[in-house]
């Protein structure tokens, strides 16, 4: 049974396993391409507080 998905950012196939270290994206680039995005989106608020990569992990999109 395989399992495949789609590229969030670029919309290419996916197989979802064990080797696909960066799914659900299909590489390492689309998936900074979407946490920049992502990360856009939060930091368009200036905020005193200063960026704490320990606090800031995204939630998983396939757990929700
Ligand atoms: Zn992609």
């Amino acid at each position: 049974m395989t399992t495949v998905v789609n590229c969030p950012t670029c919309g290419k196939k996916v197989v979802w396993g064990p080797q696909a270290r960066f799914r659900p994206f299909c590489s390492e680039r689309c998936k900074q391409i979407d946490m920049g995005a992502w990360a856009a989106e939060k930091y368009t608020i200036p905020s005193e507080a200063p960026e704490d990569p320990s606090s800031s992990a995204p939630l998983d999109p396939t757990e929700r």
